[in-house]
């Protein structure tokens, strides 16, 4: 016997569909909104039934033969996806989330999509895919059917709207306050409008041009062969490290154990440009503190390292994170991803941040001239902290060895990340004790900022890139840590006793730029010495 197919009006089909929609990847906003409306369910009741309405008239417009079943299934699709993410992770889906999915490496990328996630989406997608592909659907004549659904979707509109009026004050104050915190929550609209937004984005910066920057630049202390030492500054750039995890800013476990024993300075009050390394690493390097900073400024710009170069300094990018976010493409890099094969310290796609320091050291006999040398880690990266350190670097157990935090506790997940920190602290330490054996041939210095923190399960929230205005200080207070050798310090004129008073000095991001041509003797017209952190310490006015 034949199994029979049941037949479902098309609307009916979108009718269904949109329903399923609204209950099941909705409900963070849901969540969100009741918890805004102090429980006023009725109120919550209505923006589900006109967010309903209108996810039914979108579906509507693609009610068409051949069209709705891909229509269907990929909406299902890409809002079960989205609300994986918003669900487990607390995120909002923003154009730079649609970025930093779109820009990362794979490994990274099979961090988020595992088991967890796979059996997620056949579950909430799979399944209910299969059911729109296997029943048969009934269309109405063409004329007939074009008419019917302008009526419905037109009457569906004054619903909705009708619906919205009944509290109007209430609502549109709400969306007015809580724009971001609502929209990037809802499905499909979220990742949809999204997507369109970055891809606009990446189309308008095609056309951009890098206007030179600096060109003016020259270094007042060149290196001469003979009479003074190469300077080298060594930035690493860190990636996704908080800094209330750091010992050093009162951390009550010890993740500083080897920096602490080298003269380093922390700074304990700094705060980044952006919640995302897309955002935070341009901004970094770019000439534009974070309240000016634009993608698009930055794109149209040269940055810190071309004026580096046009100073006559030579400067080099080591990548082992998901890449430079163009801040390096007018100079050198060499990318870790590149080594792989049959190095103790790369698996599946991934290095662990000693690739950097055995780079650095396989590189510095190359350095004829004043150098500076940026390092991007891979540092915290989540979720799957686990991956970032070497089993026997596990200091804090037991740690959460999965990327799908839902099989671990809230300590076991904290564990990993800490201990993550201290692997970074051990990086840090190999770098500074790298430079110190090379002192007869360089004066050298090293500056560490992280692009971001994270959040780890506070408020509910795990990982990064909330909107900077809403987002939390453990996102975007961050670690930022020198080091000199005593020659540095004497070239460049600084002060030890007075750079120690420098510590609660508040710092951020907007900092990087004049401070490293500070610490490179550049003189530039876009040096300006109020924004560079060690200025006040250098000369013969400074506290000595
Ligand atoms: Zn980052």
């Amino acid at each position: 016997m034949k199994f029979k197919r049941i037949s479902v009006a098309s609307n009916l089909l979108c009718f269904i569909t949109a329903i399923y929609i609204t209950v099941f990847f909705n409900r963070a906003a849901f969540v969100f909104i009741a918890d805004y409306l102090k429980e006023d369910f009725l109120s919550t009741g209505i923006i589900a039934a006109t967010l309903f309405l209108l996810t039914y008239c979108l579906l509507v417009l693609f009610s068409a033969p051949y069209l709705i079943k891909p229509a269907l299934i990929f909406f299902v699709t890409v809002s079960a996806s989205a609300a994986y993410f918003i669900d487990h992770f607390g995120v909002l889906i923003t154009p730079n989330m649609i970025e930093n999915a779109a820009t990362t490496t794979r490994a990274e990328s099979g961090h988020l999509m595992n088991a967890h996630f796979v059996t997620n989406m056949l579950l909430y997608a799979g399944l209910p895919s299969l059911l729109i592909i296997w029943v048969e659907i009934r269309h109405r004549p063409f004329v007939q059917k074009l008419w019917v659904n302008t009526l419905l979707i037109s009457g569906c509109l004054i619903a909705g709207v009708a619906l919205l009026l009944t509290n109007f004050g209430t609502f549109s104050s709400m969306f007015r306050e809580k724009k971001a915190e609502i929209t990037g929550r809802l499905n499909p609209l979220a990742p949809l409008s999204s997507t369109i937004r970055y891809f606009v984005k990446v189309n308008d910066e095609r056309t951009y041009i890098a206007q030179p920057l600096g060109t003016d630049a020259v270094q007042t202390k060149p290196h001469q062969e003979g009479s003074n030492k190469k300077r080298l500054t060594v930035i690493v750039v860190g990636e996704t490290a908080r800094a209330q995890n750091f010992s050093f800013n009162n951390y009550y476990r010890d993740t500083n154990p080897m920096l602490r024993e080298r003269d380093v300075l922390n700074f304990t009050d700094v705060s980044s440009c952006g919640t995302e390394t897309s955002v935070s690493v341009p901004c970094m390097f770019s000439p534009f503190p974070r309240t000016e900073y634009s993608s698009k400024k930055f794109r149209q710009s040269e940055n810190l390292l071309d004026v580096l170069k046009h100073a006559g300094i030579q400067p080099l990018w080591v990548e082992n994170n998901t890449g430079s976010k163009r801040v390096a493409d007018r100079i050198e890099t060499i990318d870790m991803s590149q080594l792989q094969e049959g190095n103790p310290n790369c698996a599946g796609g991934e290095c662990y941040d000693q690739v950097l320091v055995d780079t650095l050291a396989s590189r510095l006999d190359s350095f004829k001239t004043n150098t500076v040398v940026v390092l991007h880690m891979l540092g915290s990266h989540g979720p799957a902290y686990y991956r970032r350190y070497p089993p026997e670097q596990e200091v804090f157990k037991p740690a959460c060895r999965t990327s799908n935090f839902a099989d671990c506790t809230q300590q076991e997940i904290v564990n990993a990340y800490d201990n993550t920190i201290a692997y970074t602290d051990k990086i840090l330490a190999e770098i500074i004790d790298l430079l110190k054996s090379r002192e007869g041939e360089f004066a050298s210095s090293m500056i560490y900022m992280s692009d971001h923190g994270e959040s780890l399960g506070e408020k509910g929230l795990y990982l990064h890139a909330m909107p900077y205005f809403i987002a939390p200080r453990e996102q975007t207070t961050i670690p930022f840590i020198s080091w000199f050798s005593p020659d540095f310090l004497k070239e460049n004129d600084l002060k030890q006793a007075c750079l120690k008073t420098l510590s609660d000095h508040p710092a951020s991001h907007d900092n990087l730029f004049h401070t490293v041509l500070g610490l490179m003797n550049v003189k530039t017209t876009v040096y300006d010495k109020d924004m560079d952190i060690f200025n006040s310490c250098r000369g013969d006015g400074a506290a000595s």
